[in-house]
């Protein structure tokens, strides 16, 4: 076996609720990467030529082996990561589901005939594409990568995984059970951080790059699959607006932002970034939102209150408290939180800020932390234009009673997903295209069975009868 090269250091992993050391593992190096993709590209050709239906049969085994270990897997989620365990549990269940889902999807996934000439049959034939590295992160980090694998497997390709450095074992544990369902190769986990990534992204053997993490990350891969040709799959970090609306209920709008700002301790990818308020219902808006937060606490006992886990580590509480810091010296108003606690771990506690103005670094980029930070506006029109003069482009919530505002919002956003009257929810399956820093792509849904596939397009003309000369 090959061992990682001498430049990467052993990776510590801490609880974040404690500090205390949870394990250690030693990042994949060169050899080991080429060793994984070695085995995927060997293990392609048996894979591809599998019928939908058994490969389907397989992943949906998988399915209820990861279903049956759930509560181990949300408990490992709450140790490497700290999210709390009803929220783990639920990411785990999903990451179920969605395995389930592409096993129905997969073997329906099909091409179309053409309508050419009479004598001729025209098809334009999906197929994988080869050797697909998965590349996720920690914060939904079970159910993100049963995304990306579901997908690839039932499409026919074969995958390195390579979960976040910040939860590794979780990672591991996932996706070997996973594989324990498949023929050797055809999903293989490497351990390690960007370093590894890196490796993997820049693999010439490697067909898909499909990245779900930090905006720096998923612009290091798509320079490093430019070299080699791979396509590039990126769901990037965004900087979601909300926009409450004049007329709403205040106490209802703060529940909202409250919940899209707080959920995963502000750790989601489409958690609530920024708020634009309209001044009609600020002060209403702002007392109910610091009520609101004043509930999410760690260890929630009593009627109303919510877990707040500590955030993934102290270099993440670095980082969030680093826009709060710079936003209170520029002049902004803690109205509660915004301090860092005493004792072990990483939390922060729910923070309301107002006063920001649009150039500070909270209000322009990703903090990833819990932080509602609130712009009190004159009207609906320069909340959106605000909202929406931003390069990232994952997503937007629109709280408003006026149905012209909303679908003024919905149309004008330059966003993949726009939730009206609600902070977080859609139907089942939907998917989006991120735009701008936020990615390029389908990272769900159906839709992502055809980014992992390559349509062909066949032409078949019936040969000649031989002349005899
Ligand atoms: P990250 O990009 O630091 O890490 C994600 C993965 O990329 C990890 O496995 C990491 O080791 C790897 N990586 C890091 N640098 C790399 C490089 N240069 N080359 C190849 N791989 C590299 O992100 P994170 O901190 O784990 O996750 C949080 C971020 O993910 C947030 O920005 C969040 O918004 C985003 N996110 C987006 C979505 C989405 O659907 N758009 C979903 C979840 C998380």
């Amino acid at each position: 076996m090959t061992t990682a090269a001498p430049d990467l250091a052993d990776i510590e992993i801490r609880d974040p609720a404690t500090d205390e050391v949870v394990g250690r593992v030693r990042p994949a190096g060169a050899g080991q990467v080429d060793d994984a993709v070695g085995r995927a590209v060997a293990a392609s050709s048996g894979w591809a030529r599998t019928s939908p239906g058994d490969r389907a049969g397989l992943v949906k085994d998988a399915a209820a082996a990861v279903r049956g270990v759930a509560e181990e897997l949300a408990r490992l989620n709450e140790t490497e990561t700290g999210r709390p365990y009803d929220d783990g549990l639920g990411g785990v269940l999903a990451a179920a589901g969605t395995l389930e889902q592409y096993a129905e999807l997969g073997p329906l996934h099909r091409g179309r005939s053409l309508q050419g000439d009479w004598s001729a049959t025209d098809l334009m034939v999906p197929g994988p594409r080869g050797v697909v590295a998965a590349i996720t992160p920690w914060n939904d980090p079970v159910a993100v990568a049963a995304g990306l694998i579901g997908a690839a497997l039932v499409t026919g390709n074969t995958v390195v995984h390579k979960p976040s450095e910040r939860c590794p074992h979780l990672g591991r544990r996932f996706a070997d059970l996973v594989a324990s369902f498949l023929p050797d190769g055809v999903l293989t986990v490497v351990d390690g951080a960007g370093p590894t990534g890196a490796l993997l992204s820049a693999h010439a053997a490697v067909d898909v790059v499909a990245h779900v993490g930090s905006i720096a990350a998923g612009r290091a891969i798509a320079e490093a699959a430019a070299g080699t040709g791979a396509k590039v799959l990126l769901e990037n970090g965004g900087n979601d607006p909300l926009i409450v609306d004049d007329g709403v209920d205040p106490v209802w709008a703060a529940g909202q932002a409250a919940l899209g700002s707080y959920a995963n301790g502000g750790q989601v990818c489409v958690s609530v970034e920024r708020i634009y308020c309209h001044a009609g219902v600020a002060d209403e808006f702002l007392a109910a939102l610091a009520e609101e937060a004043t509930r999410w606490v760690h260890r929630p006992s009593a009627e109303g209150e919510k877990a707040l886990g500590p955030l993934v580590d102290r270099r993440q509480r670095e980082h969030v408290h680093a826009h709060v810091a710079e936003a209170l010296q520029a002049g902004a108003t803690a109205h509660v939180g915004g301090a860092v606690p005493d004792g072990p771990g990483a939390f922060y506690p729910a923070t309301v800020l107002s006063g920001l103005t649009p150039r500070m670094r909270i209000v322009r980029e990703e903090t990833f932390g819990p932080v509602a930070p609130v712009r009190v506006v004159d009207s609906f029109e320069q909340g959106l234009a605000e909202a929406a003069d931003d390069p990232h482009g994952l997503a937007a919530t629109v709280l408003t009673p006026d149905m012209a505002h909303a679908q003024e919002a919905w149309r004008a956003l330059r966003v993949g997903t726009v939730k009206i009257n609600a902070a977080f929810g859609g139907a089942p399956g939907g998917a989006a295209e991120p735009r701008g820093l936020s990615g390029s792509g389908f990272g769900y849904g159906p839709e992502l069975l055809d980014e992992m596939t390559a349509t062909k397009t066949v032409h078949i003309e019936p040969c000649p009868p031989r002349h005899d000369r």
